[in-house]
């Protein structure tokens, strides 16, 4: 398997990892997950910016051009001829011995993968339990960190429980899922936290809140408590590898009429419309 290591394609077996990579000793880095569809990544322009984004949020130096790295990723999905996936693309601040401050002298590690994955078919036509838990997660949720602890505890939770996702809140608050962006539909109208510093801001959420306003389905960034999330006529939750997956049941209680509702069926379609065949 090709991989991207720093600034070239090479094999995935000649590839080492430093032991003192801060990604590995800290969790110092970001990550994009990127969707193939029929050979093309999908929305990569937009993962790029966010992973700019990111880094510059952390004072990480990408150590070449946004442009080089989009045409690397495009070479890759090509070079291990890549048709429904994913890419995994990741950026540590590099290596040095061990000590929390930014080192003098790093420079920034990356690597990108990409593996085979079907599309969720028989989610994204029956709709996924899931449980509420409690957002345990630091306060720059906007930042794609290497950093998953509070997701992978929340999503290990839900998975004990039988269910896909775990949807998480603050006080109270609804927040996302552990790996997702979640939204409801209540009278008609789309309701989802707004795009600050407690959510990661989602390339599919975006996407689908455009079709929404396409649709002319009123949306409102607000955030809804976990008293609206039970009582909303349609919940669900939307991610590069999930798409938008219908919300049907959150701690075994049962949303809507228990099967996915219309609003989201509609902005399914709409997505679907946007996959490249
Ligand atoms: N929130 C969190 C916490 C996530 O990890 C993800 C997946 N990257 C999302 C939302 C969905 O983001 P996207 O639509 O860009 O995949």
């Amino acid at each position: 398997m090709t991989i991207l290591f720093n600034d070239q394609l090479t094999e995935r077996n000649d590839v080492t990892i430093d032991i003192e990579d801060r990604g590995y000793q800290f969790g110092d880095g970001i990550y994009e997950v990127i969707r193939v569809y029929n050979g093309k990544a999908f929305y990569l322009e937009e993962h790029i910016k966010r992973l700019v984004r990111s880094a510059n949020e952390l004072r990480i130096a990408l150590p070449y051009h946004e442009d080089r790295l989009t045409s690397l990723l495009e070479e890759l999905v090509t070079r291990n001829q890549l048709i429904e996936g994913n890419i995994y693309l990741q950026v540590s601040r590099g290596v040095a011995p061990r000590s929390h401050p930014f080192p003098e002298h790093s420079k920034a590690v990356i690597i990108g993968y990409t593996f085979d994955a079907p599309r969720p078919l028989s989610l994204l036509e029956k709709g996924v339990a899931t449980i509420l838990t409690e957002d345990i997660r630091w306060l720059r949720c906007d930042i794609k960190s290497l950093n998953l602890l509070g997701a992978v505890l929340a999503k290990q939770e839900a998975v004990e429980a039988s269910c896909q996702e775990a949807i998480l809140h603050r006080n109270g608050t609804v927040t996302e899922g552990s790996s997702t962006n979640v939204a409801i539909i209540k009278e008609g109208i789309l309701y989802t936290h707004p795009a600050n510093n407690l959510i990661l801001h989602g390339i599919t959420r975006n996407v689908i809140l455009e079709l929404a306003r396409e649709l002319g389905i009123p949306v409102r960034e607000e955030a809804p408590t976990k008293e609206e999330l039970f009582v909303a006529d349609e919940v669900f939750i939307t991610s590069t590898t999930m798409e938008i997956a219908p919300v049907i049941s959150i701690d075994g209680k049962t949303i809507g009429s228990g099967t996915p509702g219309p609003l989201t069926r509609q902005l399914q379609e709409a997505f679907e419309a946007k996959i490249p065949s």
